[in-house]
């Protein structure tokens, strides 16, 4: 499950942060996960949960965006909707198409307190 790593990235993206801008706890911690992103949200929200007790997310609510996939179709020569990496156009049923949208796994932002 590489939901747990990705966890820890975006903890240690929060420390760099804090160390940064000086803060000790974050309230509100808005994430986007795109629907082509290869997360899955439920463990990366149980990942997360499971590594924030004594880190400065500790208590931090979650919040999840999740822009629709999206993909350029070869033959269509237009940008349709995916819902899953492998699926087949919706208009013409080829897949001759390369995922541009909704491919991001990034923190848009975060509410922090200065105190703990
Ligand atoms: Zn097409």
């Amino acid at each position: 499950m590489h939901e747990l790593s990705l966890a820890g990235s975006i903890l240690q993206l929060v420390e760099d942060a804090a160390q940064r801008e000086g803060f000790k706890r974050v309230t509100l911690l808005r994430l986007e996960v795109g629907q082509l992103a290869n997360v899955e949200l439920h463990a990366l929200q149980f990942a997360l949960a499971a590594i924030a007790p004594g880190t400065l997310l500790e208590g931090a609510k979650l919040a999840f965006d999740e822009p629709a996939g999206q993909a350029w179709c070869q033959h269509c020569r237009q940008t349709v909707a995916m819902a899953e990496r492998g699926c087949a156009c919706p208009l013409c049923g080829g897949y001759a198409l390369t995922p541009n949208g909704g491919l991001s796994l990034r923190v848009v932002d975060m509410l922090v307190a200065d105190s703990s």
